[in-house]
């Protein structure tokens, strides 16, 4: 596990005792902020997997990789991107972002403007 003082894999700085995790994709410690209530340090991303009802992060180098390969092994069939997650509905792509942008839909916009929509969270069409 990662611990304070390991050095986060994105920025090289130490891990601090509240904001740290271990890379569920390279494995490497990074800043992964656990408090709410306080300021921290974060260089990288975690959801909610909901087939797992587990947390799942991933560190900012892992996720500015292109996603080329499939995620399968990560157990993220679940997350689907605004195409994937439209076609998922039966929505357009543009319907389905301006749901999102109002509120409607359940989503996470990642620090580079991609949606992800779990897929139980998405509505169906009848
Ligand atoms: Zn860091
Ligand atoms: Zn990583």
């Amino acid at each position: 596990m990662a611990e304070a003082g390991q050095l986060c894999v994105v920025c090289t700085e130490p891990l601090t005792e509240t904001s740290n995790a271990d890379c569920m994709r390279c494995g490497q410690p990074f800043h992964l902020n656990r408090r709410n209530d306080i300021p921290g340090k974060d260089c990288g991303n975690a959801w909610i997997n909901d087939a797992s009802m587990s947390l799942e992060f991933a560190c900012e180098v892992c996720l500015s990789l292109p996603e080329e390969e499939p995620e399968a092994e990560f157990s993220l069939d679940d997350v689907l991107d605004l195409d994937e997650a439209a076609e998922y509905a039966g929505w357009h792509p543009e319907q389905l972002q301006r749901a999102a942008d109002a509120g409607q839909v359940a989503h996470r916009k990642t620090s580079r403007g991609i949606y992800l929509f779990r897929r139980g969270d998405l509505p169906h069409l009848p």
